[in-house]
């Protein structure tokens, strides 16, 4: 018998379309409607995983007793670290805020801090994707390739029609920014290329033009000046601009300080027309972590607990400062997808502590942990809650039973069992 689930989120990347279709037969999905060729391949691989799987020191044991030696771990630490979060959700990441104020631990995420760190600075003017939809009359991509990064990110927010440009593509006039030709490029109607890491003189540039103030170099970050002044032309004379910025705007000068500019230039064009920024969230539920750390602590990561109540610093409590400097004697990982972006070194100390790893099905270290959970994936075996990249919570339905625990339930039980016995 087929079971057909309408309305599905699919959490795969920021975008969260939640207009899928599963069709589920024998605790598998094997039709996924409307899924893009990044989501289809992972719903369909989703099994209902009805074999629980905890393991110390690489041997299964019994949930329990995996729970009693994950507490005995993080009780004995004098300086815990909680790590990860963008795998989970709502309900996960509010237990591992729990867990680190009761362990008088770091926490962090893999967020993508110097964006962070920028809108803080200089503020961001922003909005719902669904206002980009209905309103938007011009889009840009800085740094992004959603063609490959978000498939369905085009076809949802560009070509689909809105109130306000009834004719989708046909109304919209489409830029990408970027170093080298891309998928999107091809799409677009004009492509800007710049030199690498030479996004900030361009932004910069950019704002000068939309102010009036006349530049003098011929070409500025290998873009020549004519077509800097008509595409800032063009952004002062939309009806509602909107910038999309991704990773590729903080590979190359000082991250913080081109996302800055980015912003910023959003701000000048606010005094002509409407305009906004986005960040392109990547895979997993990054803005979820960032709002319930931000609404549990005050701040979005890199919070310490270790005087009792919450302190935020980026860099000295950054997961990979404090790796790096041998400043954690055990880890928790909520979802072991972090570890790749720590550094070699920090990677090399998470490998020397106690790390207690909560992971979906699937998933992989490349070194056995203390202790491993394999925990249930939120929107497949447990209802939830997704942050979109505009920061919008999507509900997240169960599609197949299983009997996996949550990552709020694991936590939950290593935060009892630390209370027990201490
Ligand atoms: S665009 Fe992203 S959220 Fe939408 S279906 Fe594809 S992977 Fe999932």
């Amino acid at each position: 018998m087929v079971e057909v689930i309408h309305d599905v989120a699919c959490t795969v990347c920021g975008c969260v379309c939640d207009d899928l279709t599963l069709h589920v037969t024998g605790g598998r999905i094997n039709v996924a409607e409307r899924a893009c060729s990044l989501s289809e391949p992972w719903l369909l691989e989703q099994t209902d995983a009805s074999v629980v799987s905890t393991q110390v020191e690489g041997k299964k044991v019994a949930l329990e007793v995996a729970v009693r030696s994950a507490a005995e771990i993080l009780r004995e630490s004098r300086a815990p670290l909680v790590y990860g979060l963008s795998s989970s959700s709502t309900p996960g990441q509010r237990a591992a805020c729990r867990l680190a104020d009761q362990l008088g631990a770091t926490i962090d995420t893999t967020c993508h801090a110097p964006s962070v760190m920028a809108l803080q600075a200089v503020g961001e003017s922003t909005s719902t994707l669904g206002e980009v939809r209905h309103r938007s009359d011009v889009v840009v991509y800085w740094g992004s390739n959603p063609m490959k990064s978000h498939p369905r990110h085009v076809e949802r927010y560009v070509d689909a029609p809105g109130m306000f440009v009834p004719g989708g593509r046909r109304d919209r006039h489409v830029v990408v920014v970027d170093v080298e030709r891309t998928a999107t490029a091809e799409i677009a109607d004009r492509f800007v290329q710049v030199e690498p890491g030479s996004d900030f003189e361009v932004l910069w540039a950019l704002r000068a033009a939309v102010q009036g103030v006349e530049l003098h170099e011929n070409s500025i970050g290998g873009v020549p000046r004519a077509d800097l002044l008509a595409f800032a032309e063009r952004l002062k004379t939309a009806q509602y601009g909107a910038l999309f910025f991704g990773l590729g705007l903080t590979r190359h000068g000082v991250p913080k300080a081109n996302v800055e500019a980015l912003l910023r230039l959003t701000t000048d064009l606010n005094a002509h027309t409407r305009c906004t920024a986005h960040r392109m969230r990547t895979a997993g539920d990054m803005a979820g972590a960032d709002s319930v750390l931000c609404w549990q602590t005050g701040f979005p990561f890199s919070v310490s607990f270790s005087r009792g109540y919450p302190r935020y610093n980026p860099g000295e409590y950054t997961a990979n400062t404090l790796l790096e400097s041998g400043e954690v004697d055990a880890a928790i990982l909520v979802g072991s997808e972090g570890v790749g972006k720590l550094s070699r070194a920090a990677q090399a100390q998470l490998k020397s502590i106690p790390v207690v790893v909560l992971d979906s099905p699937g998933a992989k270290t490349c070194w056995t942990p203390a202790v491993h959970f394999t925990t249930a994936v939120y929107g497949i075996h447990r209802p939830g809650t997704a942050y979109r990249m505009d920061e919008v919570p999507i509900p997240l339905r169960k599609v197949l039973d299983s009997s996996l625990p949550s990552d709020e339930e694991v936590l939950a039980a290593i935060g009892h069992s630390i209370a027990a016995q201490s």
